[in-house]
């Protein structure tokens, strides 16, 4: 199925000065002075919403919750005197109803519940109808469909000021990352749905303060239009996620030392370097692609060849000799071990099932 977001009215999670969009503010809200005064800290920093979390899905139970109901009054209170929209996280249509009583309209979907499509449907069920903003984080797993899914049910209740958030995937084991990031998977997502607003959220990504600024700024070279980055006035003191958040000031030098650099350029000369280049670029692709033509003629002959013999067409000492080999020769050429671990891994995966055929 081909979706059409539309794109009208898309502008909304786009920032019209040079600064991306920016969303910041606490992982959850905690009490009315923390979140007025993290607001009053965030509105000299031009940012376009503030996030606080209300209700917290946590992995483990007997962590903070959330302050629930209480903390909408707050964010009520709190949006009038300052201006700047507030956005929260809505889990089940009990939350967009009590977020709705107290003005607020932008909502974001939380890796979790992106993961669920019952509890998406139901969410996009309860906002048919209303004027709200829907940011949508990726499904905790790295699963494409998942997420343009849930965009999707959102589309089908008519809710058009969708975005999307990279918040990183979960996986299991050693990584610098609490969610390492795939940027292949929103970068998919941009071209199938090249007019969706794409945000990146460094502070789930990273898990600690250290990385942030890296994966901002990668971000924003990647072509993303805005940043969802917690901030707290005294992280160490915060009852959830305290490890990634950051003070307002560390904000505000973190904007600062962003480099936001234009999505493209007119001056002639450098215009000129890059159609040349590219050209070259594009001869070596016609040669690359006729290259792994020829190696799978081969690759069928050695089938056929196997089949005769009833030999196994998957020879395990053979994977191992021309992993070892290429990846001795490609370190050679300059070439990463991971990059010529993935393209081998890619040839010799599709010249199996190639080689199955003839089973
Ligand atoms: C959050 O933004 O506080 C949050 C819980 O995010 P995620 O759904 O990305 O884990
Ligand atoms: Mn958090």
């Amino acid at each position: 199925m081909k979706t059409v977001l539309p794109v009208t009215q898309s502008f909304r999670w786009i920032s019209e000065t040079q600064q991306p969009f920016l969303i910041a503010g606490p992982c959850s809200a905690e009490t009315f002075e923390q979140l007025e005064g993290t607001a009053w800290a965030l509105t000299k920093l031009n940012v376009n919403l503030i996030r606080a979390g209300i209700w917290k899905p946590r992995t483990r139970p007997n962590s903070f919750e959330g302050v629930g109901e209480i903390g909408l009054e707050w964010i009520k209170e709190i949006q009038q005197k300052t201006k700047i929209p507030f956005i929260i996280e809505v889990a089940n249509p009990r939350h967009v109803e009590s977020a709705l009583k107290h003005n607020i309209s932008h909502f974001w979907i939380g890796a979790r519940t992106t993961a669920n499509p019952f509890a998406v449907q139901e969410i996009a069920d309860s906002l048919k109808g209303t004027q709200t903003n829907i940011l949508v984080k990726n499904p905790i797993n790295p699963d494409l469909a998942l997420w343009i899914g849930a965009l999707e049910r959102l589309n089908n209740a008519n809710i058009t000021n969708l975005a999307a958030c990279h918040r990183g995937f979960s996986f299991y084991g050693k990584s610098p990352f609490r969610n390492p990031p795939h940027w292949e998977i929103p970068l998919e997502l941009r071209r199938q749905l090249p007019t969706l607003p794409l945000l990146c959220d460094p502070s789930h990504i990273c898990g600690n303060t250290t990385l942030i600024k890296e994966i901002a700024q990668q971000s924003l070279d990647l072509g993303f239009n805005g940043l969802m980055i917690e901030t707290h006035l005294n992280p160490q003191n915060a009852l959830s996620d305290s490890h990634q958040q950051i003070t307002p000031l560390e904000l505000k030098n973190l904007l600062n030392s962003l480099i936001f650099k234009h999505s493209d350029s007119q001056d002639d000369l450098y215009k000129r370097q890059l159609d040349n280049l590219r050209i070259q670029i594009d001869e070596l692709d016609d040669n690359l692609l006729e290259i792994i033509a020829k190696r799978m003629q081969i690759v069928k002959h050695i089938g056929l060849l196997k089949a005769e013999n009833q030999v196994q067409y998957f020879q395990f000492e053979r994977y191992k000799e021309l992993l070892e080999s290429r990846l001795v020769a490609g370190e050679k050429l300059n070439l990463s071990s991971e990059f010529t671990t993935r393209l081998l891994q890619l040839l010799h995966l599709e010249a199996i099932q190639e080689q199955a055929k003839n089973e």
